[in-house]
């Protein structure tokens, strides 16, 4: 947190110093990107992201998208569009933002180059893998989080909808939001999210979108050993395969 003093802010544990939440599939040479966030820049140079072939949208709030300029050098490493796959919402909020992204008006500078998709409810294929789109409530909007093979991961949301949470049994891997302890309207806390995990009874569960009255070692310390507190630079191993049969959601 800017300006902030506090214990966790000037911990000496590299995984108490977050950046915005974000993550990176690696399938075979595959690259998806879930979220652009405002830090996608110190992102992509830290842990060394060469290629993006598809990036998926959870919501449209500013820690989701406004790193969205920095796919550029990735449009021009790739030479080509690059895919982003949201919900019609998200899209137009996107939209509005970046609004030389999309004017088509002529340009001196380059703009990024993107091919957009959307999606609702139905399952889409993503740079070969298929996607389940899971819609969460997110404080009064809403939010997807987004499972993949026996894979899940589900940042900001408050609750999940029964049908919803019918999407998400087997799992081996669940990531989940988990801002801190104390009540928030538009977030899972701690104690929430290990309700659903009780609930849903993964594997491995990770939370997520940590804020600075988490600190990481003291909290992960009282987890159940399956449930650990995620940090920038996680890598962990899953096991999906890519679906060349998936249709791909419609283009707009
Ligand atoms: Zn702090
Ligand atoms: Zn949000
Ligand atoms: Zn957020």
């Amino acid at each position: 947190m800017v300006g902030c003093h506090c214990k966790v802010c000037l911990s000496a544990d590299p995984r108490d110093k977050r950046l915005r939440p974000s993550v990176l599939l690696k399938i075979g040479t595959k690259r998806i990107l879930i979220d652009t966030t405002p830090d996608l820049r110190s992102q992509a140079l830290r842990y060394g992201i060469e290629r993006l072939d598809a990036i998926l949208y959870t919501h449209s709030h500013a820690d989701h998208i406004l790193g969205l300029d920095d796919v550029r050098p990735f449009n021009f490493a790739q030479r080509e569009d690059i895919p982003i796959y949201s919900t019609a919402e998200t899209f137009e909020t996107i939209r509005n933002t970046f609004t030389y992204v999309f004017d088509g008006r002529p340009s001196e500078s380059s703009r990024p180059k993107l091919q957009s998709h959307l999606f609702d409810t139905q399952p889409f294929c993503a740079a070969g893998l298929t996607i389940h789109p899971i819609r969460v409530a997110h404080g009064k909007g809403t939010a997807h989080g987004f499972r993949f093979g026996n894979c899940a991961y589900l940042t900001d949301h408050s609750s999940i909808p029964a049908e919803s949470l019918e999407k998400l049994t087997g799992l081996d891997v669940l990531f989940l939001d988990a801002l801190r302890h104390n009540p928030h309207p538009t977030h899972s806390t701690v104690e929430e999210s290990l309700r659903t995990v009780e609930k849903l009874l993964p594997k491995r569960a990770f939370f997520t979108h940590i804020s600075h009255d988490l600190m990481h070692a003291a909290v992960e310390a009282r987890l159940p050993a399956h449930v650990q507190m995620a940090y920038d630079g996680l890598e962990i191993p899953i096991e999906v395969s890519l679906d060349v049969r998936a249709g791909a959601a419609a283009q707009v």
